[in-house]
């Protein structure tokens, strides 16, 4: 899971505004067409792979909604990131489930070893939440993302 507030230079406490006039700044830093001529590959890529980041943080972050299930996201993470992890799956490896009435579509379960499930919701996937408890047991998951963005 990213640290969106260090991507984006900004602080968890700052507003809508702070947050906005920070990615502004950072997404003409880092566009594809202010690279200059000089710049190697390397920095090339290193500022395309930057400027992708920018803009899924702000995605996040520019959504009152996103942006308190990240909060909420992150403290839980950072509760449980000492805890052994016990296993790494793909995401893909989620099976899916379709939630009728909930407010999320649908949510993700992977089968723990007891028998209980790590559960995946759709803004759990959207924000990359990588380290995910069993609903049963204290056991801990790391969930792998693919590289590259849709
Ligand atoms: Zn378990």
């Amino acid at each position: 899971m990213e640290d969106l507030y260090n991507i984006l230079e900004c602080k968890n406490c700052d507003n809508y505004e702070d947050l906005k006039k920070s990615y502004q700044k950072l997404v003409l830093k880092f566009h594809p067409d202010k690279q200059s001529q000089v710049d190697s590959d390397e920095e090339k890529l290193k500022s395309t792979d930057m400027f992708l980041r920018i803009n899924r943080a702000w995605k996040i972050l520019s959504d009152p909604n996103l942006r308190q299930k990240y909060d909420a996201a992150w403290t839980q993470r950072c509760l449980v990131q000492d805890w052994p992890i016990q296993d790494e799956v793909d995401v893909d490896e989620f099976l899916q489930e379709d939630m009728e009435e909930e407010e999320e579509k649908s949510r993700f379960f992977y089968t723990c070893r007891c028998g209980g499930s790590y559960i995946l919701h759709d803004s759990d996937i959207t924000l990359r939440l990588d380290v995910v408890c069993c609903d049963t047991c204290s056991l801990t998951i790391r969930v792998l993302y693919p590289d590259t963005d849709d």
